[in-house]
């Protein structure tokens, strides 16, 4: 539902499988990664990633990301890979490599960007992980089986989306790179992004404006670019060496700052609020009209496929996803009939009528659960709830009290809610960022403005420039 991404603690579901990658034998045994193994594994990671995340529904966005990223994958070392390279909806300040093609960028990260080159940089990085299969070398045997096996276990589909999908492929996205792999990244990405035409001196505001983006934007969601790549500092430096050292006409180059800005105008700026959002434990969907509360204290997390809740000790989940366009009596045969569920009984009476209780066997052992579908606004919703089968007596009443909460969202405020969005301005006169704030006040402190627009709040715009500022929004919850 929305791009808020927890990765999916040690769920009762998620066969975590522990690292046990040798070091002095590791190298050798990812060597026998072949290259259908790294493009099958990339593509559904990167399904996981559309799944999860959701792309961006903005075609003018995807059509110049893609235009931006696709010449220069295409004239790498590898243009052979199925290349891909989106933007998901997601605040989060993150770009992204999947193993044998799929690049993303973020939402959020390109909301800090300044332009085209500054774009082509950040892909051109990425796009040098993939042609170096930094992400790959990476992975053990033991977690490419890893993959294979439960996505291709007998768990069903329908479980598996509160769950083994979201873990298993989106693992992929915490890895982390050494040092030398970014090092390479750079180098890589700088060769295809000169390739390309653009200016190369704009690689370095880029590093310059992770460095100050702080890591508690992102904190509890998916890693962050700078929590995958260390040291920014150290490669501003490099990158201005290497742009200064770069034997051309830096000005021939492209910049493409204009025509970036305006693929920003009106793009929404940090959480979209449309797509669900919690007030404390409840949550409040503007876009569908209906909420639900979850326990006090249970970990939450809204997801593009669900919004999950997982009981403080991490033994057992609730949950609401959406179940297609069918009628609720056929999505719940349509779900009892799968692979591994059992119905049990009926649930009594307390629980929304259509209620049952299942058995599930997985390799975890067996798990109890029970679930429901219901109509909500001509959408069929399921909602979800499951632990070990031994503790299932014990949720029970925690279970109902969620189950029996799902109504129509009437708050005025919450439905009428909007995302904070990115609008443009052209200077008529000189001024510095704080007087840009005064004339055209923005929802964001003066210091996160300066940030996005690549200045310090003190230094001066000249006339003519464009500049982006954010208004609309809501504050969020705390
Ligand atoms: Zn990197």
């Amino acid at each position: 539902m929305a791009p808020r991404l927890r990765v999916l603690l040690p769920l009762l579901l998620v066969a975590m499988t522990a690292c046990v990658r040798n070091p002095a034998t590791g190298k050798r045994m990812l060597s026998l990664v072949s290259q259908d193994e790294e493009i099958a594994l990339g593509k559904q990671a990167a399904q996981d990633v559309r799944q999860s995340i959701g792309l961006l529904d903005d075609k003018k966005v995807q059509d110049y990301v893609a235009s931006v990223g696709l010449p220069m994958a295409r004239n790498s070392e590898r243009p052979e890979l199925p290349w891909t390279v989106q933007a998901v909806d997601d605040p989060v300040v993150n770009a992204f490599a999947l193993p044998g093609g799929p690049v993303f960028v973020t939402r959020g990260l390109l909301t800090h960007l300044n332009s085209e080159a500054e774009l082509a940089s950040v892909l051109g990085h990425e796009i040098g992980h993939i042609t170096a299969r930094h992400s790959v070398e990476q992975l053990s045997q033991a977690q490419l089986a890893q993959f294979g096996l439960v996505l291709g276990s007998a768990l069903s589909e329908d479980i598996a989306k509160y769950g083994v999908l979201a873990a298993a492929g989106l693992q992929l996205l915490f890895l982390k790179y050494g040092r030398d792999d970014e090092r390479q990244s750079d180098e890589l990405g700088f060769r295809y992004m000169l390739g390309a035409g653009y200016d190369v001196r704009e690689a370095a505001d880029v590093f310059t404006t992770l460095g100050r983006v702080s890591e508690s934007a992102g904190a509890g969601g998916l890693p962050s670019w700078l929590s995958t790549h260390p040291d920014p500092g150290e490669r501003v430096e490099t990158a201005r060496a290497r742009a200064a050292k770069a034997n051309v006409d830096v000005s021939r180059l492209k910049q493409g700052r204009e025509e970036y800005l305006a693929m920003l105008q009106g793009m929404a700026y940090g959480e979209d609020p449309r797509q669900g959002f919690f007030r404390d434990n409840v949550f409040l969907h503007p876009g569908l009209r209906f909420q639900l509360t979850f326990p006090k204290g249970w970990k939450t997390q809204n997801q593009t496929q669900a919004v999950l809740a997982a009981s403080p000790r991490e033994d057992a989940i609730l949950g609401l996803a959406p179940a297609g366009d069918i009628p609720p009596e056929t999505a719940l045969r349509k779900f009892l009939s799968q692979q591994g569920i059992q119905p049990v009984s009926a649930a009594p009476t307390g629980y929304p009528p259509g209620t049952v209780y299942f058995q599930a066997r997985t390799e975890q052992g067996a798990i109890g659960g029970v679930t429901t579908f219901l109509t909500h606004g001509g959408t069929t919703l399921q909602l979800l709830a499951y632990t070990e089968a031994s503790r299932l007596q014990a949720y029970d009443d925690t279970f109902r009290a969620t189950f029996t909460s799902f109504g129509e969202l009437t708050d005025a405020s919450a439905l009428a809610v909007q995302p904070a969005r990115i609008e443009l301005v052209k200077l008529d006169a000189p001024m510095t960022v704080r007087q840009f704030q005064e004339r055209y006040p923005s929802t964001i402190p003066v210091e996160e403005l300066a940030l996005i627009n690549g200045v310090q709040p003190g230094d001066t715009l000249p006339a003519g420039q464009t500049v982006k500022r954010v208004t609309g929004g809501v504050k969020p919850s705390p």
